[in-house]
């Protein structure tokens, strides 16, 4: 067997109340749709067969040296505390240490049923497979932290979803951890004080080695945090479940469901189809992170000798986030046109911009792109909205040493759009991955106008539109 991935594994060494030891249920007839070598090169694998990746990244051939198993956790769902979830369909098979010096886990996920599975199959299917491998490389392509996609393979075997019969897929899913705010919160609920502790020594130990105490524990997750959803929302992503298991410790993004890049610029966008009263809306997303972070702190208490002491230092933590997301969010989106070095009044003239975006249907990405490329009036319906606010902008940039470098580093040409996504996984579904594997090759180069790819980077028509997504 050639593929070999140096195993040196963690987790796994933790006690036994963590996880359940388990192998993945192997499939009917795996077949490999995508291999991310770069990735691999970077996490040291090295293989070559196709049968053999499609074998060892559907769960069929256990890789030497792996140690599978089903991490447990809790979480807030859509604000209501679920005391168990636990990887339902994921199986950690270990983790390396790769060529830059960092750790990461090596994760399947839709690799069948497990303790956690609760009323699930434990699979995924082909639609969210594609979308969370496209998304998540698109993501780290425009330098947001993120989980990534190691590979893809079909099951060769159809499984059942709201719509009907559906391809199964298996995702390999690379993270720097899975520990999310949840795992803090199982033990925690549970009063498994020792497994808190010992939960809590191995994240600073593998994310932040240089913390002291839980405080400083809290304070850096929350500024990671804090930046990751500015980021979020200046490229306007739409996670979808900001569930607090779905909320990493190391500050990657993390499970890619029913989220979205918005097209028109508007706010009160929400996708996700579960997400029935907009608690995960675009712009509720920077009040969610301080939430999660509140029930972090919440979870962390039992941490702290002084229960009183504990709740005034994590207290403060906590309110200090939202000044510190709305200053990442001004200078992301300053930066957005054209201002490196933000002042009094840029703030102003970036919320005015945004609100004649939104009055005339401006699409988010486009608008942005065109400020430094192309002809931004044009994006308006009503193009004079843009004429009376670009003398105040230009005079400003005026000041600046290069705005339109900025901008073209800062806002990308192409995104993952929503209706190009559906069409590549009706596509997939009829045994057509051409079109995943041209967005794959376009969405690595974010910040390039190709220009082969314009009809990835047109807003849809309002024929077009997907309006929801699901998962
Ligand atoms: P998510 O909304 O994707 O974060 O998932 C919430 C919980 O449901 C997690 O514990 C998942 O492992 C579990 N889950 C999601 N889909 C399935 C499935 N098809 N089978 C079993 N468990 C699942
Ligand atoms: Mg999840
Ligand atoms: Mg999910």
């Amino acid at each position: 067997m050639s593929l070999h991935i140096p195993f040196d594994n963690s987790y796994a060494t933790l006690p036994d109340g963590f996880f359940t030891r388990l192998d993945p249920t192997p499939v009917t007839k795996p077949s490999l749709i995508a291999f991310n070598r770069p990735l691999a090169e970077i996490l040291g694998i090295s293989a070559d067969d196709e049968a053999e990746l499609a074998a060892v990244f559907s769960g069929n051939r256990l890789p030497d040296g792996a140690a599978p198993l089903a991490q447990l956790y809790a979480g807030h769902q859509f604000g209501q505390f679920n005391p168990q979830l636990g990887d339902g369909r994921a199986i950690l098979l270990g983790e390396t240490v790769g060529t830059d010096g960092v750790r990461r886990d090596i994760q399947l996920k839709g690799a069948g049923r497990t303790p956690y599975s609760r009323m699930g199959d434990g699979r995924a299917w082909l639609g969210p497979v594609l979308r969370e491998y496209l998304v998540s490389e698109a993501m780290h392509a425009l330098g947001v932290p993120t989980t990534r996609a190691l590979a893809a393979v079909r099951t060769g075997e159809t499984i059942i979803r709201e719509t009907g019969p559906v391809p199964g897929a298996v995702l390999t899913r690379v993270a720097q951890s899975h520990i999310r705010v949840g795992t803090f919160q199982v033990f925690a609920a549970r009063r498994d004080y020792d497994a808190l502790r010992t939960l809590y020594d191995h994240t600073v130990a593998r994310h932040y080695p240089e913390v002291q105490d839980p405080a400083e524990l809290l304070a850096a997750v929350g500024a990671r945090q804090a930046e990751l959803v500015a980021h979020w929302m200046s490229l306007g992503f739409i996670h979808g479940v900001m569930n607090t298991d779905n909320c990493t410790l190391s500050g990657e993004t993390i499970d890619y469901g029913p989220c979205a890049f918005m097209d028109a610029y508007d706010p009160e966008t929400v996708f996700s189809s579960i997400d029935r009263f907009g608690r995960y809306g675009y712009a509720a997303q920077a009040d969610i992170v301080v939430w999660n972070m509140a029930q972090l702190a919440t979870a962390m208490v039992p941490l702290m000798p002084d229960g009183e002491a504990a709740v005034a230092a994590f207290t403060e933590i906590v309110h200090a986030l939202p000044d510190r997301i709305r200053a990442a969010y001004e200078r992301r989106f300053a930066a957005k046109i054209g201002i490196a070095s933000p002042r009094d009044g840029d703030t102003a003239l970036v919320t005015d911009l945004l609100t004649r975006m939104q009055a005339e249907g401006a699409d988010f990405t486009n608008t942005f792109r065109a400020l430094a490329t192309g002809t931004p009036r044009d994006e308006f319906r009503d193009p004079a909205a843009f004429d009376s606010w670009e003398p105040a902008w230009r005079a400003r940039i005026a000041d600046e040493p290069d705005p339109a470098g900025l901008m073209r580093a800062t806002n990308p040409a192409v995104i993952p759009r929503n209706h190009r996504i559906e069409e590549m996984i009706a596509a997939a579904v009829e045994g057509d991955d051409a079109p995943f594997h041209r967005m794959r090759e376009v969405l690595s180069r974010p910040f390039e106008d190709d220009p082969d790819a314009a009809d990835l980077r047109r807003a849809p028509l309002p024929s077009e539109v997907v309006p929801a997504t699901f998962c």
